[in-house]
């Protein structure tokens, strides 16, 4: 593979020197941008492996950077945002973000995540080779296709959503610790990635339960973890 190139959006040039530098101690190439206008030109004319999104840029929303770009690519996007709430943050992913880091971050924290995106693709073939699909339900996963369907309907999921049906679908009926999912998921357990856990917790639930308040699939172990109920037909 070349070396990845990483677009870095970011107006606090002290954090965009942060993480310029730590992407010259990986050996990856990268771009930077201050603003959000920039971001779009720059995403248009460089075509990045991945974008890391300051939310709160001076000229424009980043969730607006991530529907533009959204509108004509699926390039991985790593929001990285001093916004915890996990509102922010599902509007965030709702808008087609793949992942969430909040600030202040760890510098291997955000290599772990920037390499789960570079990654993802070299996941959805691994996956398939044991198990050719999963049925619970009106939940499939196509595990060779990479692809989740509910009630006969595609669904839209992003990279880590899907990695997360699968884990569970994999282990149905077994809880699942939070350690245990963050380390599959990321590769490493900072107390960051239990939060946003959480947050990609909702919005899958949001596509494949009928009510999220009242999971039929997905249940929740308070403190503990998580777990794929099998449904009784
Ligand atoms: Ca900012």
């Amino acid at each position: 593979m070349n070396k990845p190139f990483i677009l870095i959006v970011e107006d606090d040039s002290a954090i965009r020197n942060l993480i310029s530098t730590t992407m010259e101690t990986q050996d990856y190439k990268y771009h930077t941008a201050a603003s959000g206008s920039e971001a779009l030109i720059e995403a248009v004319s460089q075509n990045p492996d991945v974008v890391l999104l300051d939310l709160g840029l001076p000229d424009m929303d980043g969730v607006e950077i991530i529907k533009k770009i959204r509108s004509w690519s699926n390039m991985p996007i790593i929001v990285i945002s001093a916004r915890a709430e996990d509102r922010d943050k599902i509007e965030a992913l709702d808008a087609g973000a793949d992942d969430y880091l909040t600030k202040p971050f760890s510098v291997e924290e955000l290599l772990a995540r920037l390499r789960v995106s570079l990654r993802r693709i070299n996941y959805t073939q691994h996956i398939g080779r044991e198990q050719v699909e999963f049925v619970n339900g009106d939940l499939r996963v196509d595990y060779a296709s990479g692809c989740g369907y509910f009630a006969g309907e595609e669904l839209h999921l992003t990279p880590i959503e899907y990695k997360l049906l699968c884990l569970l679908s994999k282990n149905v009926g077994k809880v699942l610790t939070h350690t245990y999912i963050t380390k599959e998921i990321w590769g490493s357990t900072w107390d960051n990635d239990i939060a946003s856990l959480r947050v990609f917790m909702a919005t899958l639930r949001k596509k494949i339960e009928k009510n999220p308040a009242q999971p039929q699939y997905i249940q929740t172990h308070v403190g503990v973890g998580y777990r794929m109920l099998r449904i009784e037909e």
